[in-house]
């Protein structure tokens, strides 16, 4: 296929100091769960980008120092020669591909709690950072850093900064955002100090001023010294001489680094959730920088359009396409549009599962790419996939994400593959819940899915077929894949998380109800410990019906599992504006209709509601009976020629649409291999040295 004309700016070389990129896709630094503990798993991640295309691939942030210790989150060390190799893997994987290696070094400040190296934190006033956010709260206030502490920092940087050059980077980062230490000199607001560092907006600068500066001097000659900056904060502060700090401190650092790399200030405005922000995002924050500086820019805002990345670079407002999750979701994004194969681009979803991997301290999982941080413990390249070894057929019933993603891979590895779904339309779940308020992209999931699943000749699609056991005895397939999904339940739970039994009245309602078109009214309350997204986007959905609605958990927040995907403050933003009250930390105690009684998780102080139907979200349970109709007749499906059945997704464990695309792919990565075959690779740490002190002093 051709590509389109109107892209081929997009693969336009440019110069980055003494570098040059093949292109203008940029894989911007961005956590990968992934350490010195498994480097090849590391470099396997990062070099299946650059043989998709991308023209720079980086890191996540690579701690200089001890002293910027994110334990027991995931974080990359370059604190001495012992993890140059390590990272030396990832380098010379990316290089193999014409790509250029980055390397974010990172100081994390008053940000970080060095919880392992017990190292005071360092923080430019004292003053701690996200001291009210649970998952970053320790109970170790920074100490205010000496001008010798600057000048350590300083130091650690330039020592990261040769080890990085001799491990093979090409770019080489200052780290200047999201409340890390470069950040914290910055704003007024961490940074009270009355010496040179503090006070003015240049003497706040000083110290990101002297980290470029220190950098370029040592690895500047053959590495590519790039900024990393948020604006968000700086750009509503005003100035004098300005038309805000944003620009004022741009301005004064102007052609100092090789390149520019603009953020947001936190993750939830930084990463944000497609729930509730959509495709460049920030471009009102960062679309002054071109102006004030004559050095190359890159930024993200989640791009999967190609049109609107070239808009970008048009209207000078990038001159690269910074990707971090449209990168995981499709490493293969570049190549795709070069190849003009647009419409295979497995677009990002927006839903965030790879930051709540990372929050969960484990390699980046991604619900549109089941390969993610499977390269090497696996073997799972996301475009290539090995033969069959048989000519067997497969049937699977269900076309939700498991069944789709099971089909799609099965038939790309070159299989007869039949999908049967009882509903109308393919998508399973995903068709109720695409129509909920904000989760249109996630449609992305069955769209991807079943346009690739339309365009092969191995492929059969039945919508509208139920299939029961004698069917499927009589369908004269060798494998049967039972993708058929779960219900929610009508259980309630005790303060213990004990099961109390089902809550029985035909006045209470679940997901699936309202999936059929079944609708309370009059007052309704949401009771919800699923805790994810559904219980807050169906007491919106509801809501912005003009049905009365409250919401209750017996969870600390709305939607509580959300603050891994960055989405909890907009859901509490969400539900307010609707007026919907929330309750939490109460079990839902008894319901009749008009009546219900809310107890204190803690106190067990019940309160009396008046509520006409409750809406339950709470646990799921697999809707399995066809799996166990077919195999309690093991002699039919012998004789019907069956060798397989297998539940699949969340017809096996009922989860989120990651655990269900992940399933489908696995089953269909692993089809005719005996069960026993172990594929799960164990990486371990690279080390030529015997351990020594890591770095100097301190
Ligand atoms: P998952 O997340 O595991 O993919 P979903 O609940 O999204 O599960 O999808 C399950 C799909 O299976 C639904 O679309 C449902 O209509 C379909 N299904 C359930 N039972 C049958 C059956 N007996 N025959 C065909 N399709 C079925
Ligand atoms: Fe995008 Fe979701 Fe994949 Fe993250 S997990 S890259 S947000 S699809």
């Amino acid at each position: 296929m051709q590509q389109n004309p109107n892209y081929s700016i997009l693969f336009e070389p440019l110069t980055i100091g003494p570098v040059t990129t093949p292109n203008r896709f940029y894989q911007v630094p961005h956590a990968s769960g992934m350490t010195e503990a498994n480097p090849r798993i590391r470099a396997a991640f990062r070099e299946i980008k650059a043989e998709g295309g991308w023209g720079v691939v980086s890191t996540g942030a690579v701690s200089t120092h001890p002293s910027s210790d994110d334990s027991p989150l995931p974080f990359a060390r370059l604190w001495d020669d012992n993890d140059i190799r390590s990272h030396a893997l990832s380098t010379n994987a990316i290089h193999k591909h014409g790509a250029l290696a980055a390397i974010e070094l990172w100081h994390g400040g008053a940000a970080v709690m060095n919880r392992t190296s017990r190292i005071a934190p360092y923080s430019p006033s004292g003053i701690p950072w996200a001291a009210t956010h649970v998952g970053f709260m320790g109970n170790l206030r920074p100490r205010i850093m000496t001008r010798s502490d600057i000048q350590d920092v300083i130091a650690w940087q330039v020592d990261a900064a040769k080890r990085a050059r001799s491990a093979g980077f090409d770019i080489i980062y200052i780290y200047a955002g999201m409340g890390y230490l470069g950040y914290e000199f910055l704003l007024p607001e961490y940074n009270l100090r009355t010496d040179e560092y503090g006070g003015s907006t240049e003497n706040r600068v000083r110290f990101v001023k002297e980290l470029i500066e220190a950098t370029r001097d040592a690895v500047g000659d053959t590495c590519a010294v790039a900024l990393r900056i948020s604006l968000e904060e700086l750009r509503a502060k005003p100035s004098t001489m300005y038309e805000s700090e944003a620009h004022e401190v741009v301005t004064l650092l102007s052609d100092l680094p090789d390149l520019w790399d603009v953020k947001m200030d936190s993750s939830p405005t930084d990463c944000g959730a497609s729930r509730f922000r959509g495709e460049a995002a920030h471009e009102p924050i960062i679309d002054f920088v071109k102006q004030v500086t004559n050095k190359p820019v890159v930024g993200v805002g989640r791009f999967t359009s190609p049109d609107i990345m070239v808009s970008q670079i048009r209207r000078g407002i990038l001159d690269l396409i910074g990707g971090a999750r449209p990168s995981i979701a499709d490493p293969f994004l570049p190549n795709k549009i070069k190849q003009g194969r647009e419409d295979e681009i497995r677009e990002c979803i927006g839903c965030n599962i790879c930051i709540a991997s990372w929050h969960d301290g484990v390699p980046v999982r991604c619900t549109q790419n089941a390969t993610a941080g499977e390269e090497w413990r696996k073997g799972w390249h996301p475009e290539k996939f090995s033969r069959p070894s048989s000519k067997d057929k497969i049937l699977i019933v269900g076309g939700g994400p498991a069944g789709l993603e099971a089909g799609l891979i099965a038939a790309k590895r070159g299989y007869e593959v039949t999908i049967a779904d009882s509903a109308k339309t393919m998508g399973g779940r995903l068709i109720f819940e695409t129509s909920l308020p904000g989760l249109s992209s996630w449609s992305r999931v069955q769209d991807y899915r079943i346009h690739a699943l339309q365009q092969m000749v191995n492929v059969v699609l039945y919508p509208a077929n139920e299939l029961s056991a004698d069917n499927i005895l009589d369908l004269e397939h060798e494998h049967i894949a039972i993708a058929t999904g779960a219900v929610w339940t009508r259980m309630l739970y005790s303060s213990l998380e004990i099961p109390q039994g089902i809550l029985d009245s035909d006045k209470v309602f679940t997901p699936d109800d309202l999936a059929k078109g079944g609708y309370p009214d009059g007052n309704i309350l949401v009771y919800d410990y699923d805790n994810y997204y559904m219980g807050g986007v169906i007491a919106e959905h509801l809501a912005a019906k003009g049905l009365a609605v409250s919401y209750a958990t017996p969870a600390g927040h709305a939607s509580a599992w959300t603050i891994m995907t960055n989405e909890l403050p907009f859901v509490h933003q969400a539900l307010d504006k609707l007026n919907i009250q929330i309750t939490t930390q109460v079990l839902l105690k008894k319901f009749s209709p008009g009546h219900a009684i809310l107890e204190n998780i803690f106190t067990g102080r019940e309160t009396e509601m008046q509520f006409d139907c409750v809406l339950l979200v709470g646990l799921k349970k697999p809707r399995d009976e066809l799996y166990h109709t077919l195999v309690n007749r093991q002699a039919e499906l012998a004789d019907a020629g069956i060798k397989s059945v297998t539940r699949i997704g969340d017809c096996l464990a009922p989860g989120a649409i990651v655990h269900a695309v992940y399933s489908g792919h696995e089953y269909a990565r692993q089809l005719d291999d005996s069960p026993s075959t172990d594929t799960y690779l164990r990486d371990i740490p690279i080390a030529e040295h015997s351990p020594g002190p890591a770095t100097r002093k301190k």
